[in-house]
C-alpha cells in the first residue's frame, strides 16, 4: 500500500492517507506532551518504542476477540490502520486512583478501586477534556446509545485482558485511555495502546513506568517505557 498526504498531525502521532480508503498509515513521532500540550519534548526512541509497544499490544487484544484497526507494522515508526471515522470521546478505566481522580474526589493515590471505574470524556483540547456522562453524550449526538454499550463492553474487556498480562510480567495496570471508532459501522478500538496513554506500576515496589515518569519530572521516560515491553517480552 502506497502512503500518501498527512491528514492529521496529533501531539504524538501522525496520520496519513495510503491509496486505499479503508487504511491510514499511523505515525509515530517522538514529540511527547503533557497537561494539553503545555510541557513539550523530544525523547529519543519514544515513536519506534509506543509503535512496537501498540503494535504487540493491539495483536494480543484482537487474538482475545477485541476489534482494532490495527493491520500490520510498516516500520519502526510507522503501522497500517483501518481509517475509523472517531468517536469523540475517551473511555478510561481505572483499577487504582491516580492522577486526575485524586484530585477530583480527593481519593489518596495508590487506592485499590473495586470493581474499576468507568468515566467517559470529551475530546476536545481547548476545553481540556472535561468529563461527560452518558446524556451528555445522546443530547449532544456525539455517539449513539448502541455504541456507547459497546464501548463499555470491550473497554471491560481490555481491562480483563491487559491486567492479566501485566499482572503475568509483575506488574499493575493502574488505568488507561482508550478511544474508538467506527469501520463500516462497527465500533473497533482505535488510537494506541502505548505508557503514553496507560499507567503501569511495578507490582512490587509500584515505581510508575510511564508517562507520569514525565509528567512529574521522574527521568528515564523511554528507559521505563522500554522495561515495561521487555517484560511483556516486546523487543525493540
Ligand atoms: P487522568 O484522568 O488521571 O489524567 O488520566 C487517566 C488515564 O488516561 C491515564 O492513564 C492517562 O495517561 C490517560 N489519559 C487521559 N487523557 C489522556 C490524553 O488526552 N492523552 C493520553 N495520551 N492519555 C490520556
Amino acid at each position: 500500500m502506497e502512503k500518501r498526504s498527512q491528514v492529521y498531525a496529533g501531539k504524538a502521532k501522525s496520520v496519513y492517507t495510503t491509496d486505499h480508503a479503508d487504511f491510514m498509515v499511523m505515525e509515530f513521532r517522538n514529540d511527547t506532551s503533557a497537561f494539553d500540550g503545555q510541557k513539550l519534548a523530544q525523547l529519543d526512541r519514544k515513536g519506534m518504542v509506543n509503535n512496537k509497544f501498540n503494535a504487540f499490544i493491539m495483536t494480543h487484544l484482537e487474538a482475545a476477540g477485541v476489534p482494532t484497526h490495527f493491520e500490520k507494522l510498516l516500520c519502526d515508526t510507522e503501522s497500517l490502520v483501518k481509517c475509523l471515522k472517531m468517536i469523540p470521546l475517551e473511555c478510561v478505566v481505572r483499577n487504582v486512583a491516580a492522577g486526575s481522580i485524586t484530585r477530583r474526589l480527593g481519593i489518596p493515590e495508590g487506592t485499590d478501586l473495586s470493581p474499576p471505574t468507568f468515566e467517559l470524556f470529551l475530546k476536545n483540547d481547548e476545553l481540556h477534556d472535561p468529563m461527560v456522562n452518558e446524556y451528555h453524550v445522546r443530547s449532544f449526538g456525539w455517539a449513539e446509545d448502541k455504541h456507547v454499550e459497546q464501548m463499555k463492553v470491550l473497554t471491560f474487556k481490555v481491562n480483563d485482558v491487559l491486567k492479566a498480562l501485566f499482572d503475568d510480567a509483575g506488574m499493575i495496570l493502574v488505568d488507561y485511555k482508550l478511544e474508538f471508532g467506527l469501520f463500516h459501522g462497527d465500533v473497533v478500538l482505535g488510537d494506541e495502546i502505548s505508557p503514553d496513554g496507560c499507567r503501569i506500576w511495578d507490582r512490587e515496589t509500584r515505581e510508575k513506568l510511564d508517562k507520569d515518569r514525565f509528567r512529574q519530572d521522574l527521568g528515564n521516560v523511554i528507559e521505563a517505557y522500554e522495561q515495561v515491553g521487555n517484560r511483556l517480552g516486546i523487543v525493540f
